[in-house]
């Protein structure tokens, strides 16, 4: 046997898979519409790309400290006082390739073999899989479509228990975009902080928030609930930045040197150029984040509206993220099909369209739809699935 145990498990990522899958069809000069994409359709703005080609003529394309350039730390610290009145020290923060990597290196920093993680479903792919490469258990509690996908205080109490270690919160969510409300939040919180569980809270989504709701992090609501919370953030999603490769942490100090020391044996350091231009992200006053925000709001207010029109689709309203996720149980129904990934599968092949199951982030009833796309491009789509619907009927 050439592989080792830990990876026998290991399922590849079922987003970049349809992905994969619709880029083939449309190499065959099919006309292929992909929604699975889990990133913003926008180009990186170019003061942020003229920081990193500046950076680079300057010479800045050595190795750096492996927890990031001071002045990267520094820019983030001010991130976190000015958006959400949080102070960090530098030693409370690392950079990391991608905030994918830092919770990667997070989970092999404080899990011992068979150490539980609590992860609220529907889940972001990843938090599984890393959680076992590092010997945790995942445990899932069901956020229930009833409840906005969310999960109550009483449902994450009775998971609880002496092997629980740490509890993943995202808001807004990957693939749902519900959003915990502070009290909510605040609930969840009391029963971490009475257990002593440490609370993972990825809030890459952070700035894509819609309507009236508004973005909290768990760590603003007391002193406790900051010691208690590392913070997972990046600017893949809020400046269109997933191919840089930045993501970082904040908390507890002797966790994140740890990472660091992780990231020194494996990575060495987030790319030069790339932290540099996270500078930039972060320091050059732009409103390229809110006019993306506003772009994103205004196609999930006309896509939802068109797909809560297909026979036996329902859907939850998301508050943020740029995902939608349907419940699609009675359209496969309708349509013949026993399970939503043969459904999945079959509308690629008739209609080219190309959404996300949901057996993937723990919800086989449901799909994934990006919208993350030009408005012209999610309305065909749906068009092409209504009439799939339609037609199978
Ligand atoms: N967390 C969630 C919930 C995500 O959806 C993603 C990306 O899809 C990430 C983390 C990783 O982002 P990054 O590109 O910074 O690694």
């Amino acid at each position: 046997m050439k592989l080792a145990n830990r990876v026998a498990t290991l399922t590849p990522s079922t987003t970049l898979a349809i992905t994969a899958k619709a880029k083939a069809l449309k190499a065959e000069g099919h006309d292929v519409i992909g929604l699975g994409a889990g990133e913003p359709d926008f180009n990186t703005p170019d003061y942020i790309i003229e920081a990193a080609v500046k950076s680079m003529r300057d010479g800045h394309t050595k190795y750096t400290p492996s927890g990031g350039l001071p002045a990267l730390k520094t820019s983030i610290i001010k991130k976190f006082q000015d958006d959400q009145q949080l102070t960090y020290s530098p030693k409370e923060v690392m950079v990391a390739s991608g905030a994918k990597h830092a919770l990667y290196l997070l989970f092999q920093a404080i899990l011992n073999p068979k150490d539980e993680v609590i992860i609220p479903t529907p889940y972001w792919v990843s938090y599984p899989e890393q959680v076992k490469l590092a010997e945790g258990t995942p445990v899932y509690v069901e956020g229930m479509e009833s409840n906005n996908f969310k999960i109550t205080k009483e449902q994450l109490e009775a998971t609880i228990t002496d092997k629980t270690k740490a509890f993943i919160l995202n808001s807004p969510s990957n693939p749902t975009g519900s959003l915990y409300t502070e009290e909510e939040l605040k609930e969840l919180g009391e029963v971490c902080l009475k257990h002593d569980i440490i609370i993972v809270s990825d809030e890459i989504y952070e700035k894509l928030v819609y309507g009236d709701a508004k973005h909290i992090s768990i760590a603003q609501l007391s002193d406790e609930l900051k010691k208690q919370t590392i913070i997972i953030n990046g600017v893949s999603k809020s400046h269109s930045m997933t191919g840089w490769r930045i993501g970082y942490a904040a908390g507890d100090a002797e966790i994140i040197n740890c990472m660091t020391d992780l990231a020194s044996h494996s990575t060495s350091n987030p790319t030069s150029m790339a932290q540099f231009g996270t500078i930039a992200a972060y320091d050059v006053n732009s409103d390229f984040v809110e006019k993306m925000r506003v772009a994103f709001e205004e196609r999930l207010n006309v896509v939802y509206e068109q797909l809560i029109k297909i026979p036996g689709v329902t859907c939850v309203k998301p508050k943020g993220a740029f995902y939608l996720f349907p419940n699609v149980k009675e359209a496969v129904k309708l349509n013949g099909f026993d399970n939503v990934d043969d459904w999945v599968t079959k509308l690629l092949e008739v209609e080219k369209v190309a959404l996300v199951p949901g057996s993937g982030f723990g919800a086989p009833d449901n799909v994934r739809l990006s919208y993350a796309t030009s408005l012209d491009q999610i309305q065909e789509a749906l068009t092409r699935v209504e009439r799939f619907v339609k037609n199978n009927m």
